[in-house]
């Protein structure tokens, strides 16, 4: 499982656990934490219902993003 988020400079990145602070020291925004993810189409579909600017990207692009997430890493 890994943590989806949104950045406050555009587009996405993921963290495996979930950050206790996103706040940017330089503008004062902060990233969304768009939910949790188990497999590509779950990081999709966040994306697309919950990300404020989806529509700024072509869905190749976001597919390409979650199939490159190591969803269930080696211990
Ligand atoms: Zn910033």
């Amino acid at each position: 499982m890994v943590y989806i988020y949104e950045s406050h400079m555009g587009w996405y990145y993921w963290l495996e656990e979930e950050a206790q602070n996103t706040y940017c020291d330089s503008c004062g925004d902060s990233d969304f934490l768009l939910g949790y993810a188990n497999n590509a189409k779950e990081t999709v579909n966040l994306i697309k219902t919950k990300s404020h600017f989806a529509d700024r990207y072509y869905v190749k692009d976001i597919k390409r993003f979650a199939k490159s997430i190591p969803y269930h890493p080696d211990p």
